[in-house]
């Protein structure tokens, strides 16, 4: 496989506590992986390293055949990899227009840049909230905001971090539902979410994380053929 990005056996601390002991995967161009597991074993620190917020002690991260290991998250965002984050961070004292254009570039020069209209397009409920502030969104906005800041910096690889944490049931279908009109882009997509159901449905493939280390990473069928190591490691 050729890897988008693949993580090799990274460690990673807070101080002096190791929360990741070896965790590894590999995402090809175009392909929507999760990253699974539950509370605690390292989803988010996984996602913090790759986008060069938390530097690995040990290990290798490679984008786009480069090593990016211990970049910082600026150059790695340039680079190509777009992040919508655990709590969203949308900035409250700006208006939903203004959040979208704020951090907006097409540095890797992508020939169907996305722009305004199309993320309007993929989330009308942003043209209609366009001049209304970041605080004054619903939990539902704010991640479609995210979403689609995210998109605005044209990423390859879009990270989504509890892309559904928190919303209310139909607007998980919509996040979903785009997520889903996304693939047709050819952009690629590693998300967490606790929710199995439509993980399954959407990927191609799937990592899962225990304690700090890959313990599987396979396809969606072979997944779905091992329902007693979903069980023991989701709990599903
Ligand atoms: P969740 O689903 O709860 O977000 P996760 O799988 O994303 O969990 P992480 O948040 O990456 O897991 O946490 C991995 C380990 O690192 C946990 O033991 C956690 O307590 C620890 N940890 C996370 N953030 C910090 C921090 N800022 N300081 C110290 N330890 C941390």
């Amino acid at each position: 496989m050729n890897a988008l990005l693949k993580i090799d056996d990274i460690e990673v601390n807070y101080g002096d506590a190791q929360a990741l002991f070896g965790v590894s995967l590999e995402l090809a161009e175009g392909e929507f992986t999760t990253l699974l597991g539950r509370n605690g074993m390292g989803k988010t620190t996984t996602v913090g390293a790759a986008t060069g917020m938390r530097g690995p002690r040990a290990g290798r991260i490679t984008f786009a055949g480069q090593d990016v290991t211990g970049l910082p998250s600026y150059k790695i965002a340039r680079m190509g990899i777009g992040l919508v984050p655990e709590q969203r961070q949308v900035f409250p004292n700006l208006t939903v227009y203004e959040n979208l254009v704020a951090t907006a570039h097409n540095r890797l020069g992508s020939k169907h840049p996305w722009t305004l209209e199309r993320v309007y397009g993929l989330f009308p409920r942003l043209k209609e909230r366009a001049s209304n502030l970041g605080s004054n969104l619903s939990g539902g906005e704010q991640q479609m905001l995210a979403i689609g800041r995210a998109l605005m910096t044209n990423p390859r690889l879009l990270i989504l971090d509890e892309a559904t944490e928190g919303l209310a049931p139909l607007v998980r279908a919509e996040i979903w539902h785009c997520l889903e009109s996304l693939r047709s882009t050819g952009i690629s997509v590693l998300v967490i979410d606790k929710n199995i159901g439509p993980l399954m449905r959407l990927a191609d493939s799937h990592v899962i994380l225990e304690k700090g280390r890959t313990v599987w990473q396979g396809s969606t069928d072979s997944l779905r053929a091992n329902p007693a190591m979903l069980h023991e490691t989701l709990g599903v």
